[in-house]
């Protein structure tokens, strides 16, 4: 199912575990929002693919993969992105600087981005970890 014109649910929910990660309704509502504010206009901006690292995790799969206990990635509210370079991640960051979010992190100097949205009110807090 596409969620926008660049982007699907099945990316947003993939892993390569094995783990079942299956969104409920309430998850598929929260991936729809963060992909129609943030992650399509992004990719229009931006004007070139970026890739989806992890999307949606429900429990069991968030464990797995060491995310935090209250991890946004539970609700479908975040996710982790990558331009492939850290060039292009900076690129990236700049461009969701000027966009509504709730938590934007760089990640290991610019590994990769984490970058998340909720209906409101969003915190547009920055961090670096
Ligand atoms: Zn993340």
């Amino acid at each position: 199912m596409k969620l926008s014109k660049n982007f699907s649910l099945a990316e947003l929910c993939a892993t390569s575990t094995g783990v079942k990660n299956v969104p409920t309704q309430d998850v598929t509502d929260n991936l729809t929002n963060l992909v129609k504010n943030v992650l399509q206009p992004l990719r229009d901006l931006y004007g070139k693919p970026i890739t989806v690292n992890s999307g949606y995790r429900c429990e069991a799969l968030n464990k797995r993969v060491g995310g935090a206990r209250t991890s946004q990635h539970m609700t479908g509210q975040a996710v982790d992105i990558t331009t492939g370079t850290k060039e292009g991640n900076r690129k990236l960051f700049a461009i969701l600087e000027g966009m509504e979010f709730d938590q934007l992190i760089d990640e290991k100097d610019m590994s990769w981005i984490h970058v998340s949205f909720k209906p409101s009110p969003n915190r547009n807090q920055k961090l670096k970890l």
